[in-house]
């Protein structure tokens, strides 16, 4: 096959992320990034990555489709144009693929049906994802298009981990099980990891911590899921950004009956205005640091909190996994708050978990170990790459189509 570029698409309600690959070597010729569609002051930040060259743009766009048209022309400027024929494919992000799509997909209308059925589990993301496959779509009618979902990785969870106990009739009725987000970038990570260790991935089992502004974990035993924090939102799980993870549902209960607060009120407490923002004012952990370091109390607590769950995740995917090889830190969190990193291992050397002060502290783009060198059970940071890993998935599939 010729054409080798695969232009990735991350179409949310008001945005669209995207990235053009050349999957000849895996590098990157141009990403952006198109804000506040549908508003007066739309925005567009593009980077010709080859030339080193960022142009933004502000103004009106009314919508994906004057988005997408605005994305283009973008790249034709860099003679990097959509109607190239260099392109091979576009790959989009599809957040919930329910227990249906367990690979990346090429779309057609049964798996568009499909991903517009699975709406009500993903009111907020699904139907942004379509609007920006039937864009891609109407733009090269001619071009396979991939959808690759966050929740794949995860269908591998055996039951035990994926249901909840909840009535069996009244969970399938309404499709309540556990799915889990983050895929692609858990996928990666875990792979890139039994890649430090030169090993294979069947051969490892590895704890994924993906701690960015929404924060998952993940158990992967031999290369396949068996457990992660998410469910079937991204709700559960670790303490986030802005989302609660974790906690009696009967909080909800009190909250309105006792609180009088309304459903969609609740979940906008749950999703937007808890976490670490809820706990103490701020999301960004760079700031928290900085206040914890002043002595801040409440940033002390926000911080300590957000340690306590993700020790006890580590605690429990070490259980579910028996046996661990390496725990790898990930996405903006993960990758960069080496305080993050030396409090969730502190104290658990029984578990052969540690981490050496000199190794994390140091800082760059590649992943590396930051375990003691005899250390029994290795603690790694993988920077995360789910743009890649989208095209990768996109190419290998649009190669056998
Ligand atoms: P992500 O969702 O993966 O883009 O991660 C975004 C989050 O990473 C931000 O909200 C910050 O909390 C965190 N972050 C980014 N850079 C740093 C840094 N240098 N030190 C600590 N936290 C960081």
């Amino acid at each position: 096959m010729s054409a080798s570029r695969v232009l990735v698409l991350n179409s949310g309600s008001s945005s669209v992320k995207y990235q053009l690959l050349d999957m000849r070597d895996s590098t990157r010729l141009a990403m952006g990034l198109v804000e506040r569609i549908g508003e007066q002051s739309s925005r567009i930040r593009h980077t010709h990555v080859g030339a080193d060259d960022t142009r933004e743009w502000s103004g009106p766009i009314a919508d994906h489709d004057a988005a997408l048209k605005a994305v283009s022309e973008e790249l034709a400027k860099d003679g990097l144009g959509l109607d190239s024929r260099e392109l091979a494919a576009i790959g989009h992000r599809v957040v919930h693929g329910g227990k249906t799509f367990t690979e990346p997909t090429v779309i057609d209308d049964a798996v568009l049906a499909e991903i517009e059925r699975l709406i009500p589990v993903a009111p907020l993301h699904n139907p942004a994802n379509l609007t920006g496959i039937r864009t891609a779509q109407a733009l090269r009618p001619d071009l396979p298009q991939v959808a690759v979902f966050d929740t794949a990785f995860h269908t591998t969870m055996p039951e035990s981990a994926a249901r909840y106990a909840i009535d069996v009739r009244t969970a399938d009725e309404h499709r309540v099980r556990r799915y889990g987000f983050h895929g692609t970038s858990h996928a990666y990570v875990s792979r890139a990891t039994a890649k430090l260790l030169g090993k294979a991935p069947e051969d490892v089992n590895v704890i994924v911590l993906h701690l960015g502004n929404g924060a998952s974990a993940s158990a992967v035993r031999g290369g396949r899921c068996v457990d992660t924090s998410m469910g079937l939102t991204p709700l559960e799980g670790l303490v986030m950004g802005t989302r609660s993870g974790d906690m009696d549902p009967a909080v909800i209960f009190h909250l309105a009956r006792v609180g009088g607060m309304s459903i969609d009120e609740i979940d906008a407490l749950l999703n937007k205005k808890s976490g670490l923002v809820g706990l103490c004012g701020d999301n960004d952990m760079r700031e928290i640091r900085r206040r914890v370091d002043e002595g801040d109390e409440e940033a002390k607590l926000a911080f300590d909190i957000y340690i306590h769950r993700l020790k006890k995740y580590i605690g429990a995917y070490y259980a579910v996994l028996g046996t661990v090889d390496a725990i790898a830190f990930t996405a903006g969190v993960g990758e960069n708050a080496a305080a993050v990193r030396e409090a969730a291992v502190a104290g658990l050397e029984t578990l052969g978990l540690a981490v050496d002060g000199a190794l994390n502290a140091v800082r760059g783009d590649e992943p590396r170990l930051i375990s003691p060198a005899d250390a029994r059970v290795k603690v790694a940071v993988v920077p995360t790459d789910e743009e890649l890993e989208i095209a990768t998935q996109t190419y290998a599939l649009v190669g056998r189509y």
